[in-house]
């Protein structure tokens, strides 16, 4: 399968070029040439294991990788002892009176948020891509994160040969426990670095460090590229692809549905990769009705499903689901880029109009579509603590705060459509314990100052099982205490990489 960018037609690329560069030179995303239908293969697919199902997905797209290749990731990447049981994901109900709810939990590895679905099995790809596409080159991962990538990406990159991992995240854009998590990252090959603003300053600065041509002329001269590790990289969506297939197929099993039957699908939504992958799965044959995007205070997807028109150009909130707080939704593009007949030109357009002014709006046919399949719902602080509240005392549930985002706007969805026949899955992205504070004060219990103190309050109060790696951060010592200006980046990145001041 060849590979092409959605701003210029004219590029076509093999999958590990694709992994192994990340971003298309242009600016464009890299999108498969067409994607694989899977409409006949259904029932086949419908009995896999999670491991049997990704290879066989893994292996439409990666055509230059073999089969070998590709098993060997995959039983690297999602190996029982790393997610904490024979599958790496689970389903849950959440079935009382008659709600046809099901949770789909993604946060049972190492880092305790979904993340790690893409992020444990990406450094994998990226190696082999590398070896193929760039011999010879070490990988330089430039990744900015609103919490959970970084440390996800950390974790998946820690003393992986030929690679070296640096990471920004906003200082006061993510939890404790999530800091926590980055400024005590193990490994030889790692660097994490607070930057000042929020998670877009991050994000804009290792986007404009990274297509800088000075900098790729200096990491050329020392044998060096770089590569990303956020959503931008296709090999951090097609993961995500799987668990869709998956969970659908579990309801199968379980009777919830008949294969061939509609489900809906809810995603708490940031950079919008998750419910991308979502619709991914859709195009090659999944069965879905409608995707439930579900957003924060930050509602600027909300408005774009809403109206076809896309404006950043307002205030940012800082809110209890911190992995959520984004105005510029990069995945957006591969939906537009789908929906609007692969026009690559209008494409390019659009963004430049977004970087330039922070605004732009769609053809009226483009925003159609996106409405005939996305309902948009947004869900501010003060909801989504309710929500947590109201799971818990109605399903005996503990919910993260982003996973209460999307039940909150899977709740206005029936309101709005009387759609509540339709068996629901809903992503559960994090584990409550990462937001132990937030999760305690909605609950209306007393919240410890210390992060640790809160976990242990949330255990007692929940009696739910408290994730060993969490635990475990309390003995770990602080190696990264750094704060820069975004101008600062530039500087510090040369040095981290061991290429000198300029
Ligand atoms: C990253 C993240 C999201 C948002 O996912 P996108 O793919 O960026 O839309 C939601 N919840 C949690 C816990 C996350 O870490």
């Amino acid at each position: 399968m060849q590979y092409k960018s959605t701003r210029d037609d004219k590029i076509r690329l093999e999958a590990s070029q694709v992994i192994a560069q990340g971003i298309s030179e242009e600016g464009g995303l890299f999108v498969p040439e067409t994607l694989p239908d899977l409409r006949g293969e259904l029932s086949d697919l419908s009995g896999l294991s999670y491991s049997a199902l990704a290879k066989r997905i893994f292996s439409l797209f990666l055509t230059d990788l073999s089969q070998e290749e590709i098993s060997a990731c995959v039983e690297a990447a999602y190996a029982p002892e790393k997610f904490d049981g024979e599958e790496p994901v689970k389903l849950v109900s959440l079935t009382k009176g008659g709600d046809k709810k099901y949770l789909l939990e993604l946060w049972h590895g190492p880092t305790c948020a979904f993340k790690d679905m893409a992020l444990q099995i990406l450094p994998h790809f990226l190696t082999r891509s590398m070896k193929k596409a760039l011999p010879g080159k070490q990988a330089v991962i430039l990744t900015a994160t609103s919490g959970d990538t970084g440390k996800a990406a950390l974790e998946g990159f820690r003393d992986v040969s030929g690679t070296q991992i640096l990471v920004f995240y906003p200082e006061n854009g993510v939890s404790q426990m999530q800091k926590r998590q980055m400024e005590t990252q193990e490994g030889e090959n790692v660097t994490v670095c607070a930057i000042e603003g929020n998670f877009d300053d991050a994000q804009n600065t290792v986007k404009r460090v990274f297509t800088d041509p000075a900098m790729k002329a200096n990491l050329a001269a020392h044998g060096m590229v770089f590569s990303s590790a956020n959503s931008i990289n296709f090999g951090r969506l097609l993961p995500q692809i799987v668990y869709y297939f998956y969970a659908y197929f579990s309801l199968c099993r379980t009777g919830a549905l008949r294969l061939g039957d509609p489900f809906n699908v809810a995603v708490p939504t940031g950079n919008f990769g998750n419910i991308l992958a979502a619709f991914y799965a859709f195009q090659m044959g999944l069965p879905v009705h409608k995707f439930i995007c579900a957003s924060n205070a930050n509602r600027v997807l909300t408005d774009f499903i809403r109206t076809g028109i896309y404006d950043r150009r307002r205030e940012f909130f800082a809110t209890i689901s911190p992995s959520m707080d984004i105005l510029i939704s990069s995945n957006l593009e591969r939906l537009l880029y789908a929906l609007s007949g692969e026009d690559s030109k209008l494409l390019a357009q659009w963004m430049g109009e977004l970087s330039e002014t922070g605004c732009y709006q769609v053809a009226p046919a483009v925003s159609q579509k996106i409405q005939e399949l996305f309902f948009g719902g947004y869900c501010e602080d003060q909801r989504t603590a309710r929500t947590i509240r109201q799971v818990w005392e109605k399903d005996e549930y503990l919910c993260d705060p982003h996973t209460a985002v999307a039940l909150e706007v899977y709740r206005q969805y029936i309101q709005e459509t009387g759609d509540s026949d339709t068996p629901v899955v809903i992503a559960s992205t994090a584990s409550p314990y990462k937001f132990p504070e937030s999760v305690l004060a909605s609950l209306g219990e007393a919240v410890p100052e210390d992060g640790f103190a809160a976990m242990e309050a949330l255990q007692s109060f929940s009696g739910m099982k408290l994730p060993e790696q969490l635990k475990a951060l309390r003995e770990k010592p602080v190696r990264f205490r750094k704060t820069i200006a975004p101008e600062q980046a530039d500087a510090f990145i040369r040095t981290s990489a061991g290429i000198g001041e300029q």
